[in-house]
């Protein structure tokens, strides 16, 4: 063993001795740690000055008490967190999810690879990641707000449009924005870049909430590009039913492919007539409703209760996990590479496993991880940050050409760096190589703080 790779099987044991409870940031660790011998060889300086251990450390992690009351009267209460991993780049930044599997170990793993992710934006912000265990589902407008408001009251002395700018992701919205930056606006003043994702009357962008699921299109769109490839005709397996998933389909119909599933926590739905958006929005936007509301209004869809979307025998080219992560597992790669799926991409943070990346590499199936795919949203909450500092508001066509352009430079990035290294056709060796490149720069030039 070099002694590279001796220091770095080092420290990841001693993180996974620290951190044994927490698998999902032990994923995102090693899947990090199998790709970076290359560049430290080449920058000894990460080593020497151990960027590695301080950049696996967060800097801060917050925990507190959300108080509130439900419709009944009664007093509940829910744990909120936030963690800011790494600002060397920027303020912290990254979404808030709320959703009854949250803990430490999934803000972690989600906060770790957001610093990447940012850096990869070519964009000043730093990662982070919060939310709380609390379960969205069934709960009244009213509880959701006085929820929201109750999560501010603690969150607010913690962020800043210079410190720390949440945003949303699974569980909140463009409603929970709403509530959140009203009662932020309440306790600290009409300062609009302290949170993205915020309505257009108050300071949001136009494209923010297309962005993450166009952009993860535009990144399939230059990779197909590469390889004298687009999308027309190109038959799609989308999982998922909210927001990335269907800004993602209607960029996908946009350009000629026709996506076949959508899914939620309950089931999926296979329509070989492609998937009829404006019904699909109707059901999820307008009336918060489950997918049997979309099988019910469409003959041609089959609705699969219980049942993971990935166990679908069906051909198609194009596999986009848009729901949660480690949703693909390795049985589940191994049917799509049946399906014959020639690319996958996450617009989901971390959806397949270790062992399923393992099972696409060694078939040859082009990998875009999350990281690097789906950072379209963040990317564009970032052009929001920029709108709200120049009491601005761009035109839709200014902000998605944008987009594009930084999916290309992302795609572009990882597709180069990864071959500087010796990572050929690795995309997830170059997100994180160009990623650290990046962060460790911006950490060595700030000395120890
Ligand atoms: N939650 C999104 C993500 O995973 C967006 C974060 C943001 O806009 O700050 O990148």
């Amino acid at each position: 063993m070099s002694q590279i790779t001796t220091t770095l099987k080092a420290l990841q044991d001693s993180i996974h001795a620290k951190d044994a409870n927490q698998p999902e940031f032990l994923q995102a660790i090693d899947e990090f740690f199998a790709t970076l011998s290359p560049f430290l060889e080449k920058n000894p300086d990460v080593l020497t000055h151990n960027i590695l251990d301080m950049l696996t450390e967060p800097e801060r992690i917050i925990q507190f008490r959300v108080p509130w009351q439900d419709d009944a009267g009664n007093f509940r209460v829910n744990r909120g967190f936030r963690v800011q991993f790494n600002s060397a780049v920027g303020p912290y930044k990254g979404g808030l999810r709320f959703h009854p599997s949250v803990n430490l170990s999934i803000l972690k793993f989600l906060g770790f690879e957001q610093i990447f992710k940012n850096a990869l934006t070519g964009l000043p912000i730093g990662g982070g990641k919060g939310g709380s265990d609390f379960d969205p589902k069934g709960k009244s407008d009213h509880e959701i707000m006085r929820f929201c408001q109750s999560f501010m009251l603690e969150l607010q002395r913690h962020i800043g449009p210079n410190i720390d700018v949440p945003a949303g992701d699974i569980g909140v919205g463009g409603r929970e924005i709403g509530y959140l930056y009203g009662q932020y606006k309440r306790l600290c003043g009409n300062d609009q870049g302290v949170l993205t994702g915020k309505g257009l009357t108050f300071g949001g962008s136009l494209a923010r909430t297309e962005a993450t699921g166009y952009g993860l299109v535009y990144f399939v769109k230059h990779l197909l590009a590469d390889q004298q490839d687009d999308f027309k005709d190109k038959k799609v397996l989308v999982s998922g039913s909210g927001n990335v998933a269907i800004y993602a389909i209607e960029k996908v119909h946009e350009l000629g492919g026709r996506v076949l599933t959508v899914s939620d926590s309950s089931g999926y739905i296979y329509d070989p007539q492609g998937i009829d958006l404006a019904l699909l929005k109707d059901i999820k936007e307008v009336k918060r409703q489950r997918l049997t509301e979309y099988a019910k209004a469409r003959p041609s869809a089959e609705y699969v209760a219980d049942q993971s979307v990935w166990t679908h025998e069906v051909a198609a080219d194009i596999a986009l996990p848009c729901a949660t992560q480690n949703e693909i597992s390795e049985s589940h790669a191994q049917l799509l590479i049946s399906n014959g799926v020639k690319i996958v991409a996450e617009g989901a943070n971390m959806p397949t496993t270790l062992e399923a990346v393992a099972v696409l590499e060694k078939a040859q199936v082009t990998y875009c991880p999350g990281k690097a795919a789906n950072a379209g949203g963040v990317a564009v909450s970032a052009l929001e940050m920029s709108q709200n500092s120049e009491r601005a508001a761009w035109s839709f066509e200014t902000v998605d050409k944008t987009l594009d352009t930084i999916m290309q430079t992302i795609y572009e990035t990882c597709r180069d760096t990864a071959e500087e290294f010796g990572f050929e056709n690795n995309l997830l060796a170059g997100a994180n190589i160009a990623g650290l490149k990046k962060v460790s720069q911006a950490m060595l030039a700030q000395g120890l703080v």
